[in-house]
């Protein structure tokens, strides 16, 4: 099958070549995120696939169908950047990549609670300069603190696994509580019970019309003071002006973020060399107890070659049955 493969970098380029083994499909590697004005790229392929911030809203659907693709394969867990509606209408199958490395993402997570709280981004920048005081720099043990996890699907039962083994106790909200995650022993809770209750909240739900801003102003305000917040789901699960408040009247102590509500602007580009536009990003990254990755909790070698192998899989699935292993369908 002939797919044209937005967004791709160079360890995509590199990961997918070894997936496709023999060539068993035509790989147009694109480098241009995929959206409306993009789509045409795409002329002659069958299957277009795509990354989390790529554009696969009604508008480039129709671009695409128009162009004869019929299959979308999601380098990806999260689907929100689909138009699900208008690609069935189009008669577009779409398929994700559900379960890749669930480590790569938790494991992330706990590296920003654990650099958050003992500021060993902080620590790495002063002792360059051999600034050995240590003033600014004390932390809290993590043995005995309530860590509290929003959404313990695969990643989320993970990272309350680590949590469990730093001596944390762990409450997690999810309206489907893991047997994983039970037999860790998290202890379940309505979120508003869970988030007075915790030190850190860490979210691992995924971003849909009913968690959009899950975190905003009111829920901020139940939330323990100088509580620890980590996101590395997606970005618009919390109201980023609301957080600003947060931390700027302390109720928000540390902040960690993987994924941010306007990153498509941003990340995974380097632009370093010019000025950014977006303020409030900029306003955010210049508190001293916020830390900031542009969306790299799940680039691991073992995610890496999950994904591209997944993908793989699900471009041989549509071009045999009409569908992905792993399709993505309206409820
Ligand atoms: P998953 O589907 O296994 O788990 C999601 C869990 O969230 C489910 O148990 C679901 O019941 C629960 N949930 C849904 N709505 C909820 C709500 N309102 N409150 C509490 N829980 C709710 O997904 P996963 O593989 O664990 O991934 C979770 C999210 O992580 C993805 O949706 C994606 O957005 C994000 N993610 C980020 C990265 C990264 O690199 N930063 C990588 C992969 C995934």
């Amino acid at each position: 099958m002939r797919v044209a493969v937005f967004s791709t970098k160079p360890y995509d380029e590199a990961f997918l070549r070894k997936a496709n083994g023999d060539g068993d499909h035509e790989l147009l590697f694109l480098e241009p995120r995929l959206n409306a004005g993009t789509a045409p790229l795409a002329e002659s392929c069958e299957a277009v696939c795509a990354f989390v911030n790529d554009d696969l809203g009604a508008e480039t659907l129709q671009a695409l169908a128009a162009h004869g693709v019929s299959f979308a394969a999601l380098r990806s867990a999260g689907f929100n950047h689909v138009d699900l509606r208008a690609a069935a209408a189009l008669g577009i199958a779409v398929a994700r990549v559900p379960d890749y490395s669930p480590h790569a993402v938790a494991e992330h997570c706990a590296a920003l609670v654990l650099a958050l709280n003992r500021k060993t981004h902080r620590a790495y920048n002063r002792v360059r300069e051999h600034n050995f005081a240590l003033t600014g720099l004390l932390g809290f043990d993590l043995h005995g603190r309530t860590v509290g996890v929003v959404g313990t699907g695969k990643i989320g039962a993970c990272f309350a696994r680590i949590m469990a083994g730093f001596g944390c106790r762990v409450l997690a909200s999810d309206p489907f509580p893991s047997e994983a995650a039970l037999a860790a022993g998290v202890e379940y809770t309505d979120l508003e019970d869970l988030l007075p209750a915790s030190d850190i909240v860490s979210l691992h739900c995924p971003l849909t019309p009913e968690t959009h801003h899950l975190i905003d102003a009111e829920r901020i305000a139940l939330m323990r003071p100088g509580v620890m917040l980590v996101n590395t789901s997606r970005g618009a699960l919390v109201d980023t002006a609301a957080v600003i408040d947060g931390l700027k009247s302390g109720r928000i102590g540390h902040l960690g973020l993987d994924v941010y509500e306007e990153e498509d602007e941003l990340f995974f580009e380097d632009l370093s060399d010019q000025v950014i536009g977006d303020d409030v990003f900029d306003r955010l990254n210049a508190f001293p107890n916020v830390l900031i990755t542009g969306h790299q909790a799940f680039f691991t070698v073992e995610a890496i070659e999950a994904i591209a192998a997944t993908t793989i899989a699900n471009l041989t699935a549509f071009a045999w049955t009409g569908a992905g292993v792993y399709p993505v369908a309206l409820d």
